[in-house]
């Protein structure tokens, strides 16, 4: 299975399937993409029809939605050729041109990295692009929902931690900045797979720093992005975003899967803002053990262009849970 999955990510082609030579089998989309601009830029019906076969050199036949996120719709669907089961991104064109495409981008220049995606193929398709990848499985904002306490091991979210630490330093190693780390963006994976964390959505990233390691110049007046309940107080000032802003944002989606947010009932974003300050003012935490506040602290020595010190954040994630251990089993595990 692995072999396999290794191998056809070498079948990779870009944006160039032409909509004559796609196989429509059915009432290929329910509603053109007008359409799903309605409701306030909500996506209100399915792009894809259960059944519909996408692909030119390659077919995938779309099975059922299993993920919808503010611009794109996932799908299950399967090879018809190897019988393996893939998930299929899409997103309009016209949602914010280039989204896809970034994302696509950044996808396969972190293909070597255990805790991205393998991507198969990608296409266009009526004015829609899509990627196809190697689906995974449930996120872990819905993971934890499903849990008695609503809450995560000690232990579980130390090794969620190391596992995105691990995968964001690949990121910025590329120069790039995720900027929309949170739990229902990180998943985990399916069959052999199951003990390995996946960051997807890539469609809100930011290059800053050059190939030649100059760093893009600093703009006065960033404007937001993110997700408020979890962007580093760097975001909600309207400054320039580091790599070490995806750690913090990281640290609260850490923090809301080990115990909750204090914020979590609240939408206002200054409301937020001041929830955190007072959050930070005297870190805390109330389940895993002390040393993990030495985890924001460390945070706020690093500059914007720095990298964050990965192996002392991932030492303070082990030294937080005293029975750490690297292969224990996931609660949802059985599942
Ligand atoms: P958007 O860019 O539209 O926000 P995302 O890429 O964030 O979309 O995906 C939305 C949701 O779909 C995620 O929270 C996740 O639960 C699910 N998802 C994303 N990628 C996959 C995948 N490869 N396999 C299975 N589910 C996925």
């Amino acid at each position: 299975q692995n072999k396999q999955i290794v191998e056809k990510s070498f079948l990779i082609r870009f944006f160039d399937d032409v909509p004559s030579f796609v196989s429509i089998q059915g009432n290929f989309f329910s509603k053109m993409e007008e359409d799903h601009k309605v409701r306030g830029g909500k996506l209100a019906t399915n792009f894809m029809e259960k059944g519909a076969i996408i692909g030119s050199k390659r077919a995938f036949r779309i099975e059922k939605m299993v993920g919808g996120g503010g611009f794109g719709q996932i799908y299950r669907a399967i090879d018809l050729e190897s019988r393996i089961v893939v998930a299929v991104k899409v997103e309009p064109k016209s949602t914010e041109s280039g989204r896809i495409v970034l994302e696509l981008n950044i996808l396969l220049l972190l293909q070597h990295c255990v805790n991205i995606p393998k991507i198969f193929y990608s296409g266009e398709v009526n004015r829609m692009n899509y990627i196809v990848m190697q689906l995974l499985g449930k996120n872990l904002g819905d993971l934890r929902k499903y849990q008695r306490h609503r809450t995560l091991s000690n232990i579980t979210t130390a090794r969620v931690g190391i596992q995105c630490l691990q995968c964001l330093k690949e990121v910025h190693n590329l120069g790039y900045i995720h900027r929309d780390i949170k739990p229902s963006n990180i998943c985990a994976g399916i069959g052999e797979h199951k003990r390995i964390l996946y960051i997807v959505d890539f469609g809100m990233a930011r290059k800053i720093r050059n190939d030649d390691g100059t760093f893009r110049p600093e703009r006065t007046y960033a404007s937001f992005r993110g997700t408020t309940r979890y962007v580093s107080i760097t975001a909600h000032e309207r400054k320039e975003q580091g790599f070490v802003d995806d750690i913090w944002s990281l640290f609260f989606s850490l923090c809301e899967l080990s115990e909750g947010l204090s914020w979590k009932n609240l939408t206002d974003q200054d409301e937020i803002y001041l929830a955190k300050k007072i959050m930070l003012n005297r870190f805390q935490s109330r389940k895993l053990s002390r040393s993990f506040e030495a985890f924001p602290i460390l945070l706020e020595k690093t500059e914007r262009t720095e990298m964050p010190d990965y192996p002392k954040l991932i030492e303070i994630l082990k030294t937080s849970c005293p029975n750490f251990e690297e292969c224990s089993e996931f609660e949802w595990d059985a599942e």
